[in-house]
This record gives structure tokens, C-alpha cells and sequence, in this order.
């Protein structure tokens, strides 16, 4: 995904020398269940494609709507996202949205060193495993930035 001018990721960083995370698949960040994960157009379809159902059943089966954008269901009023299985795990790992594959480099979780170490009470991965560079962490949270625009933007009128 080309990424453009505007769209780059500008502050002046704590992560100069890289950041640690790898994911201790605790199924957390699924949990939250005030967390929306939104779904840009591209990605009902790979999902849909995934599952081996129409767009239509997908819709109805796994997609709700808050202020006025798509996103995923939650397990009951308050759960955790539809799509976290009985052994925490996600069942379209695969296919997970672009917001779920590039935590926690969000650019809100990117603003200070303050901010990235205070994910650890909930995200074990945080400061563990793989050395990500300033330029993969920049690369993921413009990407993950551009895709996120695509789905607020895929708006219901
Ligand atoms: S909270 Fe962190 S360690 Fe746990 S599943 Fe999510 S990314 Fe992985
Ligand atoms: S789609 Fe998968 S990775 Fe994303 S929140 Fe749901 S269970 Fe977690």
C-alpha cells in the first residue's frame, strides 16, 4: 500500500531505536468490549471469502454499525469480538482486519513513551520479542492509518 505525503506518520519519536512486541496470544486486546474494530470494504471481502460465505450473509452474521461505520460484532451485548474462539484464539487469523494486525503500533499508541508502556497492563507482547525498526513501526502505523481512513470513510448514508 503506497502511503502519500500527508498521510505519513510525523511525530517526533521515543522509538528512534526501535520498539519490542510479540504477541503472547492472550486474546486481550479481542476482550475489550468497548474496542470497535472496523472494517474497510476490501476486507468483508476477503473475510466473507475466508468463511466461504456471501458478502450479504456476512453482513448480517458479523457486522454491525456504529456511528455509521461497519464494524465487528461483539459475543452477546458486551463480549468480546465474534470472532475470538473458545481457546482465546482468532478464527480468521488469517484474514484478520488491518486494525488487529498492526496493534499495537497505532499511531495513538505511538504519541509517547508514556502512552506505548501503559498498553502493558493489558498486552503482555509489549517490550517482549521481535525488535521492530522506526521505519517498520512507522510503515505499519501509516499503513494500518490509510486503512482505517478507507473504513470510516465506506460510511453508510
Ligand atoms: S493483548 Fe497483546 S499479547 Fe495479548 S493477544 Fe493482544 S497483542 Fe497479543
Ligand atoms: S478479528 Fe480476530 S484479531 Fe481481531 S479482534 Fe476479533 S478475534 Fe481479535
Amino acid at each position: 500500500m503506497i502511503v502519500k505525503g500527508d498521510d505519513k506518520l510525523t511525530y517526533s519519536n521515543f522509538y528512534d531505536n526501535g520498539l519490542r512486541f510479540q504477541c503472547q496470544g492472550c486474546g486481550n486486546c479481542c476482550s475489550i468490549s468497548e474496542g470497535e474494530i472496523y472494517l474497510a470494504l476490501e476486507e468483508v471481502s476477503e473475510i466473507s471469502g475466508f468463511l466461504g460465505i456471501s458478502e450479504t450473509v456476512f453482513e448480517e452474521t458479523y457486522m454491525r454499525i456504529v456511528d455509521n461505520c461497519y464494524v465487528l460484532k461483539l459475543t452477546g451485548d458486551n463480549g468480546p469480538c465474534i470472532f475470538l474462539n473458545s481457546q482465546g484464539q482468532c478464527s480468521i487469523y488469517p484474514v484478520r482486519p488491518s486494525q488487529c494486525r498492526s496493534f499495537p503500533f497505532w499511531r495513538e499508541n505511538l504519541t509517547s513513551g508514556l502512552k506505548w508502556h501503559s498498553l502493558k497492563s493489558f498486552c503482555p507482547g509489549i517490550g517482549n520479542g521481535k525488535l521492530f525498526t522506526k521505519t517498520e513501526i512507522d510503515e505499519i502505523a501509516n499503513r494500518d492509518h490509510y486503512r482505517f481512513r478507507e473504513a470510516i470513510n465506506w460510511k453508510i448514508t
